[in-house]
């Protein structure tokens, strides 16, 4: 049969089929140093399985609304207008399949051919793949690794046309971890303003924070940016609850009305009992500590891992200020980034992701998500596989 001309346009995952492949060699018997997909080691906090298993045993387990179970689009507000500032109501709020649906119902709600979103890179591998896939064009801002990995306000204001429509905010940021200050977000914020333009600011990151860097919902900045934000986040990364796919969408009512058209032709409800597990996270007075348990995990092994790739000389990287990821400059070594990945991965049996994923082929990225023997471990084969090049 013959595809349609949109997949022809977009790559497979390469943050999934990596990390995929590790496993299936992992299932093999080889003992894999997993540095791949950004997914948190621990188990999902005890009480929020409690609340799904609940869920289930009181027969919740049938069709909700498309948007989400309402009791959990109320705390998602409530949340959202506490902990962030933002003056969401519980209609301003669409749960769905995990913070990669959201965003992907939010391009598929707003961009069509002409349309220009503009995309810091190095970016998270699918938010130009959701762009094309919408049959929009993708403008990739260049982050100056020498600030820190940030585009700056006069970048922003260079890249608008009169096609932009959407800029991508990601902070803290996948892949490389950088946190935009207050101060620069601010000044990002008055560019969006005054070109009349959207952003979306992708939060998934926003509780994994080091060294006293502070998150700002752009949003929260005062009422003419807050019309023209959209905010996207989810349960994965703070919580560990990857596989449950439970993310949410906060906009304006009319993008959230477009986002339940899509969404109620697509996949319909996220699982219903997933959602009161969601519940628990955000409503359960031990979620703090569980947050803070693993926080402090992210912290040691940021420091562990930081510290042995700054003694490899062929290698050099950003220290992160959010997020579980780091990204290490490959460029003294001569290879591509997929090069390098791939022997690293079939000889070394280290699961890393190519900076190619992100937009930047002199860089790979490695997710110390996982815990500390393992980091050792996969550092003493990264350090002989540069050794042998
Ligand atoms: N967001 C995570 C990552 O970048 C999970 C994989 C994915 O969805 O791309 O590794």
């Amino acid at each position: 049969m013959k595809l349609a001309e949109r997949i022809g346009l977009v790559p497979p995952s390469l943050t999934l089929s990596i990390t995929a492949k590790g496993k299936a060699m992992r299932a093999e018997g080889i003992n894999v140093s997993a540095f791949s997909a950004g997914e948190p080691d621990f188990d999902t906090p005890a009480h929020i399985v409690a609340a799904a298993q609940q869920a289930l045993a009181e027969g919740k387990t049938r069709y909700g609304a498309a948007t989400g179970e309402p009791v959990l689009r109320q705390a998602i507000a409530e949340k959202l207008r506490t902990e962030n500032g933002l003056a969401y109501e519980t209609e301003n709020i669409a749960v769905t399949n995990g913070g990669k649906q959201s965003l992907y119902n939010l391009i598929m709600a707003t961009i069509e051919a002409g349309d220009e979103v503009i995309i810091p890179t190095p970016y998270w591998v699918s938010y130009p793949e959701m762009v094309r896939l919408a049959g929009g064009t993708p403008i990739f801002l260049q982050a100056d690794p020498a600030n820190q990995y940030k585009v700056t306000p006069e970048q922003l204001k260079a890249a608008i046309t009169p096609q932009t429509k959407l800029f991508v905010l990601n902070s803290p940021s996948n892949p490389t971890g950088t946190v935009y200050t207050p101060a620069e977000i601010r000044a990002l914020a008055e560019i969006i303003v005054d070109a009349g333009i959207y952003v979306v600011s992708d939060e998934i990151y926003e509780k994994i924070l080091y060294d006293g860097a502070e998150h700002l919902s752009i949003g929260a900045i005062g009422p003419e940016i807050f019309e023209r934000t959209i905010t996207s986040n989810g349960f994965a990364k703070a919580f560990a609850m990857t596989g449950w796919r439970v993310g949410y969408l906060a906009a304006p009512t009319e993008i959230i009305k477009a986002v339940s058209t899509i969404q109620g032709h697509s996949t319909s409800n996220v699982c219903t009992f997933a959602q009161y597990g969601a519940l628990a996270a955000l409503q359960s007075p031990e979620s703090a500590g569980c947050i803070a348990t693993m926080l402090d995990a992210f912290t040691k092994r940021r420091r562990y891992i930081c510290d042995r790739v700054a003694q490899i000389p062929a290698l050099s990287a950003f220290e992160p200020q959010g997020a579980f990821y780091l990204y290490i400059n490959i460029a003294k070594t001569g290879l591509t980034s997929l090069d390098f990945c791939s022997q690293l991965l079939d000889q070394h049996y280290v699961a890393a992701i190519p900076g190619i994923a992100f937009g930047t082929d002199d860089c790979i990225r490695l997710s110390y998500a996982t815990d500390i023997q393992s980091i050792e471990l996969g550092m003493g084969r990264l350090e002989k596989f540069i050794d042998q090049l």
